[in-house]
């Protein structure tokens, strides 16, 4: 495969039938070795190839401004629907893009992320991405009271947003009320940008103003992005 991507006539070949795989007609559900070949093919040619000073400039380091959490889900990408560039945006993705308040103890893999993300590369906002018809948010509203699990890590994942079932259930009682997933999918963004100010490091550089936190909501069905700030602005209530 490395001897083809250097054959000046394959790579003609490949690019044209790269425009045909790349139409979004379908999902490929060709060969992986295949699907990851074609993959870097048409990034390569069309971007790493193509702008060689870009990534001359970020092989030396990165300095992305955003730190961005988004579901694992494969159809909320946020590369693909911000369309983020290399080098723009430090990323971290898992089930309901939950973001755990600090613990030393657990869930150090995103404590590590946003450690690394504040401290060492300084990024400037962290966005926070729900979205529409999210599984990890429908399993957490559907979770038995009872607290019962069938699973080995799912549920104990998706209890983090507890709070925010809780806070949906006491808005909308009617348990067969389907608005309850949309809105949990928002409550569980703020939850996360409100657990995000017990990490030390966030909270001091939220209060002075070099590090903004932002949630958002991509909804794939209608094709709409929503996109709210939190604002921490100390008033000052009484002078004695
Ligand atoms: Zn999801």
């Amino acid at each position: 495969m490395a001897d083809q991507l250097s054959n000046e006539a394959d790579r003609e070949d490949g690019a044209n039938e790269f425009k045909e795989e790349t139409a979004l007609r379908r999902i490929d559900v060709g060969s992986p070795v295949e699907i990851i070949r074609r993959g870097f093919y048409h990034f390569k040619t069309t971007e790493f190839d193509k702008f060689p000073e870009y990534f001359e400039e970020l092989a030396k380091g990165q300095k992305p401004q955003f730190l961005v959490f988004a579901c694992s889900d494969s159809r909320v990408c946020p590369s693909r629907v911000l369309d983020f560039k290399p080098g723009q945006a430090f990323m971290a993705r898992n089930i309901a893009n939950l973001v755990p308040a600090f613990n030393k103890v657990r869930y150090s893999g995103v404590g590590a992320i946003i450690e690394y993300a504040v401290t060492a590369l300084g990024v400037e906002v962290i966005l926070v991405i729900g979205h529409r018809r999210c599984g990890g948010i429908k399993e957490l509203m559907d979770l038995p009271a009872d607290g019962a699990t069938s699973n080995d890590f799912i549920h104990d994942w998706i209890k983090i947003g507890l709070p925010a079932k809780a806070k949906v259930e006491a808005e909308l009682p009617d348990p067969k009320d389907e608005e309850k997933y949309a809105r949990c999918e928002r409550e569980a963004v703020n939850l996360s940008l409100v657990n995000l100010l017990t990490y030390p490091y966030v909270q001091d550089r939220v209060a002075k103003g070099t590090l903004k936190l932002m949630g958002g909501h991509y909804d794939f069905v209608n094709g709409k992005f929503d996109l709210w700030g939190i604002d921490l602005d100390i008033k000052p209530l009484l002078h004695i």
